[in-house]
């Protein structure tokens, strides 16, 4: 939470309750959200909120790269790693227990995004999702 005080404070942005709720919601996660997850989370603990505000607030959160959105999963996972918004991750996706893990993979990506540019085709990559067995579960 300190970190996102912090990333908040830096860019002028507020931390609203409900942003607030929701990353925090996300970093109790072991795993990604999907946002009715999300919903689900915040209604033990308040009322239950609108899916819209829910949705605006992940929308919130990963412009300002607190949360990542896994497109395979279709949930959002936070991230508590100091890199900037432009900078390219790889997500290691858990098959046997859905736990997500990230590593930096700027020069994948750009390699990535280099070979699609020989083809004339204009990349716009900003992450890459590797499954397979985490470290825990192949004990
Ligand atoms: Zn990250
Ligand atoms: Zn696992």
């Amino acid at each position: 939470m300190h970190h996102a005080e912090h990333v908040c404070a830096a860019r002028s942005q507020k931390l609203t309750p409900i942003r607030r709720q929701v990353l925090e919601a996300l970093l109790a996660s072991h795993r990604p959200l999907g946002a009715y997850e999300i919903i689900d989370e915040l209604a033990k603990t308040t009322s239950r909120p609108a899916p819209i505000t829910v949705y605006r607030a992940l929308d919130f959160l990963m412009e300002n790269g607190l949360v990542h959105r896994i497109e395979s999963r279709n949930a959002f996972l936070a991230c508590a790693h100091d890199h900037g918004t432009a900078s390219m991750v790889a997500f290691l996706i858990c098959d046997q227990c859905g736990s997500v893990g990230e590593v930096p993979a700027t020069k994948v990506a750009q390699s990535l995004n280099d070979a699609a540019r020989t083809t004339g085709f204009v990349p716009k990559l900003s992450v890459v999702e590797i499954t397979g067995t985490c470290a825990h579960c192949q004990a």
